[in-house]
């Protein structure tokens, strides 16, 4: 076998420059890459639309890594155990209708299952603006994280997107630079952010599943983000409203979708 470094290069170049030209025009942009973020997008990527998801940091998976306090245990409520059968996680029973999973096996078998599905993936991309035209979410604005953490003077690209989504967790970031740079009133009882609120695994573990959905014209929040907007409490290490969040957001979607076919 002989080959040139440049061919492995080219390579690189081709294959990448084939799966960002063909997300530059979306039925589905995510934001974040944690639990909710990549749920939404197994679902949506399994009925075959175009979906992607852009992460600012090197490595997927969000806080599902560190676990509670760096244990790398994950809890699972029961009602949120068939998404781990449909992963292939396995899982343990604990005495309260609680699950266990290997966060490893969790996030690895989430990143696996999602991009094999059809999803695709930028990693190190940060969404640092939207495309907004007459007060509707039409797209994302995208740039290398490295040249946002370095300040750098570099214009951004835009994708282009039916529905976006999100699932950024507790910084609530894609919605907060809507509200900052559009103004544009959200569908939360005062038509701003409300906030996330103190620590309840129970009420924020229903909370953040009922407030899953469109917070603005085309613009839908999922995962930690829900509660941050609609002003629901943090939950914690617990992860099944955030595979119920995502499941939820991409069904959701799928039905606009199909019924704009
Ligand atoms: C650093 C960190 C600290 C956390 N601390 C706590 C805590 O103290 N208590 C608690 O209850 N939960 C905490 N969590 C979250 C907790 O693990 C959640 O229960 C769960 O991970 C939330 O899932 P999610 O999918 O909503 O968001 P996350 O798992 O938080 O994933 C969101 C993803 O969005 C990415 N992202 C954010 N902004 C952008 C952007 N502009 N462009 C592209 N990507 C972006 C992030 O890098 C991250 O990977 C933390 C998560 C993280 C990442």
């Amino acid at each position: 076998m002989s080959f040139t470094d440049i061919k492995i290069s080219k390579a690189i170049v081709d294959d990448y420059f084939r799966k960002l030209a063909s997300s530059l025009e979306l039925d589905v942009a995510i934001v974040g890459a944690g639990p909710a973020g990549l749920t939404a997008g197994y679902f949506i990527a399994k009925q075959g639309y175009r979906v992607s998801l852009f992460e600012k940091r090197l490595s997927v998976g969000g806080g599902i890594w560190g676990g509670g306090m760096m244990f790398n245990t994950v809890v699972v409520s029961e009602e949120a155990s068939g998404i781990l059968d449909e992963l292939g996680v396995r899982y343990r029973e604990t005495n309260d209708s609680l699950y266990t999973a290997d966060a490893m096996e969790f996030a690895g078998a989430l990143i696996y299952r999602s991009t094999q599905a059809g999803l695709r993936i930028f990693n190190l991309v940060t969404v640092e603006d939207l495309l907004v035209k007459g007060g509707r979410v039409e797209g994302l604005v995208i740039n290398w994280s490295p040249a946002e953490a370095a300040s750098l003077p570099v214009d951004p690209l835009t994708v282009q997107s039916r529905y976006s989504v999100d699932a950024t967790g507790h910084p609530l970031e894609v919605v907060k630079t809507l509200c900052r740079k559009s103004g544009v009133r959200l569908f939360t009882e005062t038509g701003a952010i409300l906030g996330e609120r103190s620590m309840c695994a129970d009420e924020g573990e229903k909370f953040v599943v009922e407030n899953t959905g469109e917070i603005a014209p085309n613009m839908f929040v999922a995962g930690m983000a829900a509660c941050a907007a609609f002003g629901g409490p943090r939950m914690g290490p617990i992860f099944g409203g955030m595979l119920l969040s995502g499941k939820k957001v991409a069904d959701i979607i799928i039905n606009r979708l199909e019924e704009k076919k």
